[in-house]
């Protein structure tokens, strides 16, 4: 029995025992009354303590500090989270477990708070002694001292890694594929709206590719599902090598993925080539053979693809479309893509067949030269224009305009001007045996890429060399732009080729920005007015305008002019009366095979009739 309970006993026993006391037991039971009162108290005080010790030593990390914020008291928990000894902690500052992770505004909100509402509580990441950061949830409160200043702080603090790799498991598990890793649906959702907003600041287009395994299920069925994993595993890889690092590849389920292409051009056409480039990408990584668990595997693709620009569709739209597209890729013999737009679909086909069929022209040379004649004032033919046309085998003889476009964006007008140039030299040797012909001059058309060359100069040199033509029957026809895109690199390369004896004019003049400085700069020996000019010049004053400007230029430049495009009698009656001296149109001739020209030659003059 403790001492408390040994006075109450003892008074008790008293109490029953003696009847009447007298003054000096009153008072004796009197200070046996406060004695036990006393014990009472002090045996609560005791046990406040030990609860108090108790609870200071419960699993949550607990440290005491002095209004300075040295550490008084931590109890074992915090010494088991923050890994340094109780000696070690008492007399530091927390600045000892210092993460370094947080600035000084955090601090600052932090001693605010405490001010203002006594206490502080959120995520803060400690460092424990064997360096590694940790998050932790903490309470810091205030005890207040006198005068209401804080005479120390009492802070518990919970270590929240496990809740944080909970955290992130759960987000894990929420928005990414288990298998691959890849993201799923929702983040899908959530970066082809963004790439909308994007779309619709900046105009760019955008794109979505839907790519389904083709036969997967066979795979899996016959090799089981391990394998059809090892291979799920192994295609995520491949499209994500394929793309960009901010472009998407999220796995949609099964053997389907979705990749999301952002930032592309403005134009649909650009930006349906660019897709392509990483469709075929795409298409020749998935279908490269597979070694799984040691045997080979094969597997193809089928890409179905759409292009969004700003938010013309919704996102399910979209996903359907590239979906639809998906399955005519499928239809159409798998392993291939195939764009949801039917004319951008078509138009990207046709431009593919083009070039591989231009690719293929090139070494059976389909080409052919056509010639239209060039007429003086007196109608007598002074020459002529070499104009290409391709021999196609499906669709006949084409004109330049479906395919100088695809020879300049390709490179191959390079081979191709060459083709023309050797061509045309030769002919003009051939030519030089005929009287009748033998004073022609032979217009060639060249391109910026071909002139630019570095070695163009040489190679002119080489291919007159090689067929003998004289030069001086050779003309160049150059375009505005391509003498205002380098002007230092036009003027030496024209100086070099005015020396061999050619001569130039400018095509298609008045439709480009020439100034009357760089023209004067300019070795030239022709302007050749523009044949839209001359189509309207009989009823459009403004057109009849420019083209006694530009001859009266021309002629105070002291160059000469040809017009292109003379159609009509009255047309050439003007140009005559402006001063232009030479003609070149359908009037005179239309551009015509060798034979046909040959014959024209033969005669000599031409005869109009209006
Ligand atoms: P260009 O050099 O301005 O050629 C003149 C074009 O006008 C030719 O078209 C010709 O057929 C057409 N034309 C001639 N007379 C008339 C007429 O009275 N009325 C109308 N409406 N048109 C007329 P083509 O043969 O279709 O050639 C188109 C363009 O293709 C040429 O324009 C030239 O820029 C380019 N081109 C043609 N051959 C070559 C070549 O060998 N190399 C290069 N780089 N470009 C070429
Ligand atoms: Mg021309
Ligand atoms: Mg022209």
């Amino acid at each position: 029995m403790n001492h408390a309970g040994e006075v109450l006993g003892s008074f008790a026993v008293y109490h029953h025992t003696v009847s009447r006391p007298n003054d000096e037991e009153i008072a004796l039971i009197e200070d046996c009354a406060q004695l036990a009162t006393l014990a009472i108290e002090h045996e609560r005080a005791e046990e406040e303590l030990r609860i108090a010790a108790t609870a200071f030593e419960l699993q949550e990390g607990l440290m005491i500090t002095d209004a300075k914020r040295v550490i008084l008291r931590v109890n074992a928990a915090f010494v088991e989270m923050i890994g340094y000894s109780s000696q070690e902690l008492v007399g530091n500052t927390a600045a000892l477990f210092d993460s370094g992770r947080h600035d000084e505004k955090f601090f600052q909100k932090m001693r605010e708070a405490l001010k203002t509402h006594k206490y502080w509580r959120g995520e803060i990441w400690n460092k424990h002694k064997n360096g590694v950061i940790f998050p932790c949830w903490m309470t810091i409160s205030v005890v207040p001292g006198r005068k209401g200043k804080a005479a120390s702080y009492v802070a518990s603090v919970v270590n929240i890694s496990k809740d944080k790799e909970t955290e992130a498991e759960i987000y894990q598990l929420a928005f990414y594929d288990v298998l691959t890793g890849l993201p799923n649906r929702r983040i899908l959702h959530d970066r082809l709206q963004q790439a909308m907003a994007t779309s619709t600041r900046y105009k760019n287009h955008g794109a979505v590719l839907f790519v389904d395994l083709d036969n997967f299920k066979t795979l899996n069925d016959t090799h089981g599902h391990d394998i059809g994993d090892l291979m799920l595993i192994e295609v995520a890889r491949r499209l994500q090598a394929c793309v960009r690092e901010g472009d998407t590849v999220v796995r949609l389920g099964g053997d389907e993925f979705v990749v999301m292409l952002d930032g592309l051009s403005e134009q649909a056409s650009q930006a349906a080539t660019q897709v392509d480039l990483v469709a075929e990408k795409m298409l020749q990584a998935v279908s490269r053979p597979y070694f799984l668990r040691e045997q080979g595997h094969h597997i193809t693709p089928s890409i179905g693809i759409t292009l969004f620009q700003g938010r013309e569709q919704s996102v399910d739209e979209l996903l359907k479309r590239a979906d639809t597209a998906m399955y005519q890729a499928k239809a159409s013999g798998r392993n291939s893509l195939r764009f949801f737009d039917p004319a951008m679909q078509k138009a990207l086909e046709e431009r593919i067949l083009l070039e591989s069929e231009l690719r293929m022209t090139l070494q059976k040379n389909t080409f052919v030269l056509h010639y239209q004649v060039q007429v003086d004032e007196h109608l007598k033919i002074i020459g002529a224009e070499a104009l290409l046309r391709w021999q196609h085998p499906r669709r006949g003889l084409l004109e330049p305009s479906h395919f100088i476009a695809l020879l300049e964006e390709t490179g191959l007008i390079v081979p191709i001007g060459h083709w023309v140039l050797e061509s045309a030299c030769k002919q003009l040797k051939a030519w030089e045996k005929n009287p009748a012909s033998c004073d022609l001059q032979l217009a060639v058309n060249v391109s910026v890429r071909q002139f630019r060359i570095k070695n163009f100069v040489n190679e002119v040199h080489k291919v007159l060399n090689d067929t003998g033509a004289n030069p001086a029957r050779l003309k160049f026809e150059l375009t505005e732009s391509l003498v205002i895109d380098d002007v230092v690199d036009t003027v030496g390369k024209m100086q070099a080729l005015k020396k061999l004896g050619i001569s130039f004019t400018i095509d298609d003049f008045g439709t480009g920005y020439s100034s009357l400085a760089y023209l004067k700069r300019l070795p030239l020996d022709q302007l050749k007015i523009d044949k839209s000019f001359v189509r309207d010049i009989i009823v459009n004053k403004n057109d009849a305008v420019i083209v006694q400007t530009i001859i009266g230029m021309a002629i105070s430049l002291g160059m000469d002019t040809l017009a292109e495009g003379v159609e009509t009698v009255e047309q050439q009656n003007f140009l005559s009366l402006a001063g232009c001296r030479a003609y070149q149109g359908y009037l005179y001739g239309y551009p015509v095979p060798l034979a046909d020209f040959e014959q024209q030659i033969s005669r000599q003059v031409i005869s109009v009739s209006s």
